[in-house]
């Protein structure tokens, strides 16, 4: 759980977003969506970062600069070392995805869809992919998302079925890349998915869930389609010592930190 790991490369890949790639050990992360919780300097509260990808070895982080803690982190140099909370959480449940899953990302939400992405694929799992953000140059990932087309066939040597398929479908909100408007526009383009999994704000997730119901409900009255939400709540400890994270579930008060982030659709926003 708790690692010092270094970094190896901290660069910028959109407005105000650095992709940060750590050496270390990852082994206590075991499903996309979890998050790390990392201690900074000078900085009394660790600041929680999902977990974008991982492999033997290595992590990769993308965060946006909003404050001083994003913005120190901004600086780090090659080689520094950072004391890391690693593994948290409770992620996304591959198991669920059905035949054909939907994952959706928006803006600093967009990371943890990339390693939930990465293994649906590997998996043999074809997905759709809608990703939002505010405008083109606040938009990163498009292409590494459109990149799991070729995964395929180096990841999994013998397959015989047929090769998984990754659409990746944009939204901006003022037209400057994909569709003009937001996540849920992009809905009407997917016919059928088995299983929704988001990561985004608030607001994108309210809309989401609502929209994907009452899509179902226009549908059939008996389909449900399954989802999961992830929320990146403010935190405290970020492992559920204090209650600083504290959701109203229909399951009753749940913590972000280690209750989540990740929840059941069925149980947020009723
Ligand atoms: C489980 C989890 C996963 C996260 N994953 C990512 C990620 O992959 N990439 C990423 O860029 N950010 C992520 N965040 C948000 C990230 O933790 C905050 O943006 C960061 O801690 C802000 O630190 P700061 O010192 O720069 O900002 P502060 O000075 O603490 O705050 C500056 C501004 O950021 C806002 N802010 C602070 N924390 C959050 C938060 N949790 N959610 C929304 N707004 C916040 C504040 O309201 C304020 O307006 C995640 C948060 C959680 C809880």
């Amino acid at each position: 759980m708790h690692q010092l790991m270094v970094v190896k490369q901290n660069r910028p890949i959109a407005g105000q977003v650095f992709e940060l790639v750590l050496e270390g050990d990852t082994r206590d992360i075991t499903m996309p969506g979890q998050f790390v919780n990392i201690s900074l300097p000078g900085f009394f509260l660790r600041r929680p970062i999902s977990v974008c990808d991982w492999q033997e070895n290595e992590l990769k982080l993308i965060y946006k600069v909003v404050g001083k803690g994003t913005d120190y982190m901004s600086s780090l140099k090659t080689g520094t070392e950072l004391d890391i909370l690693s593994g948290l959480g409770h992620g996304f449940d591959v198991s669920l995805s059905g035949d054909a899953p939907l994952l959706v990302g928006g803006g600093v939400g967009t990371p943890p869809m990339y390693g939930l992405a990465k293994r649906l694929v590997l998996q043999g799992k074809s997905v759709n992919v809608i990703l939002g953000f505010a405008s083109s140059k606040d938009a990163f990932y498009v292409e590494e998302f459109d990149a799991l087309n070729e995964l395929y066939d180096f990841g999994c040597e013998g397959f015989e079925g047929s090769r998984p398929e990754v659409k990746v479908f944009t939204a901006t909100v003022d037209g400057s890349l994909g569709t003009k408007g937001f996540v849920t526009d992009c809905l009407k383009e997917i016919p059928r998915y088995s299983h929704y999994y988001a990561c985004g704000p608030i607001p994108m997730l309210k809309a989401l869930k609502a929209a994907v119901n009452s899509r179902f409900n226009e549908a059939s009255d008996d389909v449900k389609i399954s989802g999961e939400l992830s929320l990146e709540e403010r935190m405290g400890c970020g492992f559920g010592a204090c209650v600083g994270c504290s959701v109203m579930t229909a399951a009753g008060t749940k913590k972000v930190c280690s209750d989540g982030p990740v929840f059941d659709a069925a149980l947020l926003f009723d």
